[in-house]
């Protein structure tokens, strides 16, 4: 049975070039960046040379680069040395953003007595930009604002100049979770209004394990994680230096070959739409993920008008991988928070919502079996 992958935005096959990279440094490195004889100095010189290469792929500063486990842990940083530092007494974020983001600001409030408010969605997930504005007005506490910049479940994609002049006009700070966008936009930090941003290798092709905070220059945080003065003082701990190599060299290819795979996958999405209309009339796109100016090219999310929490596992005995449920859970079964949060909790109750998300290995031939499969599933099922 063929294996067919679409779950991208759970995670990403790692690149043969990539697992290559990584394998000559895993080799190759045997000394500790932060010893200062011959060998430390020259794993060092590899870690900078990456922070060099995913800078200049980010039109950011090199110190502007911090090295994390991933998009959890750069989140936390930015986060909670917000907190710490700024004295943010307020942040603002949305119900459809990762647990990353909200499980951490529902911890500062608790722990730190943040006061935490989600910001006024419209239909279809698109965010309330004139409750952002009267919420910020109404206030002088300062305050951080957080919503991420390509949503994982449902691919809306954030409206960011006009969020980031609204954050600007009264002086919040904004960060902005861009775990599924880095590799596959070309984001110019030096233009893009952020004071943070998240990235997650394994999200591009590179190694699970692995990313970076962008924390704008001058500004000044203190680590949460102490005990070392690695990452220029901003996360202690010996790096992770081949996941560094790894996720520098993916998002090199990443960028380098954005316009011809953007291009590729969204025509894959939208033959994904119309064959999906074509054999199942009564589907339903959830969010903007059908929209394909305002939402990322790799995600399409559908309802479907029957409840059946083990539709994704029968699927994957199909040999079929999609999300079902919560984020990073294909076939859980559980249902979405953030369908849950977009929609009428009565049609809900009724429906069953699937993620498909693309990549640069599918193909054509990916999406035909995922419709035929949802098809015969639909039609033993009565539909
Ligand atoms: N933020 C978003 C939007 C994500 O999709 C994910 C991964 O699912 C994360 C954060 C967490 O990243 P990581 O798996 O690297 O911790």
């Amino acid at each position: 049975m063929d294996r067919i992958y679409l779950d991208n935005a759970a995670t990403t096959p790692i690149k043969d070039e990539v697992v290559e990279a990584m394998m000559n440094t895993l080799k190759k490195s045997i000394g500790n960046p932060s010893s200062p004889h011959r060998f430390g100095r020259e794993v060092r010189s590899f870690i900078e040379e990456s922070r060099i290469l995913v800078a200049r792929r980010l039109n950011a500063l090199p110190s502007e680069i911090i090295f994390t486990s991933g998009g959890t842990e750069a989140n936390n940083l930015i986060l909670r040395s917000a907190v710490q530092d700024f004295k943010i007494r307020r942040i603002l974020t949305s119900p459809l953003e990762h647990k990353a983001v909200l499980e951490t600001v529902l911890d500062l409030a608790h722990h730190r007595r943040v006061i935490v408010e989600l910001v006024r969605l419209k239909e279809k997930g698109i965010i309330d930009l004139e409750d952002l504005d009267q919420k910020l007005q109404n206030t002088s506490l300062p305050t951080l604002v957080t919503l991420m910049y390509a949503n994982n479940e449902i691919g809306n994609l954030l409206d960011v100049e006009n969020i980031g002049a609204t954050c600007k006009k009264y002086g919040a700070y904004f960060h902005s979770d861009t775990v599924q966008a880095v590799g596959y936009y070309s984001l110019d930090m030096s233009q893009l209004p952020f004071h943070f941003a998240s990235a997650s290798a394994h999200k591009f092709h590179g190694p699970a394990g692995v990313g970076f905070a962008f924390i704008r220059k001058a500004l000044g945080l203190r680590p949460i994680l102490t005990g070392g003065y690695q990452e220029r003082s901003m996360r202690a701990g010996t790096e992770n230096i081949c996941g560094i190599i790894g996720l520098a060299k993916a998002l090199d290819l990443a960028c380098l070959n954005l316009e011809e795979d953007k291009k590729r996958i969204e025509a894959l999405k939208l033959y994904c739409i119309s064959s999906l209309k074509q054999a199942l009339p009564y589907v339903v796109f959830n969010g903007l993920s059908d929209d394909m100016v305002r939402s990322i090219y790799t995600v399409l999310n559908i309802s479907l008008p029957i409840k059946d929490d083990l539709l994704g596992f029968e699927l994957d005995l199909k040999g079929i991988a999609v999300s079902q449920g919560s984020a990073c859970s294909s076939g859980s079964g559980k249902s979405s928070y953030v369908i849950d949060a977009l929609s009428d909790p009565k049609q809900v109750e009724n429906t069953t919502s699937l993620r498909i998300s693309f990549g640069v290995f599918n193909q054509k031939k990916d999406v035909d079996a995922l419709v035929l499969a949802l098809k015969a599933l639909m039609v033993q099922k009565g539909l």
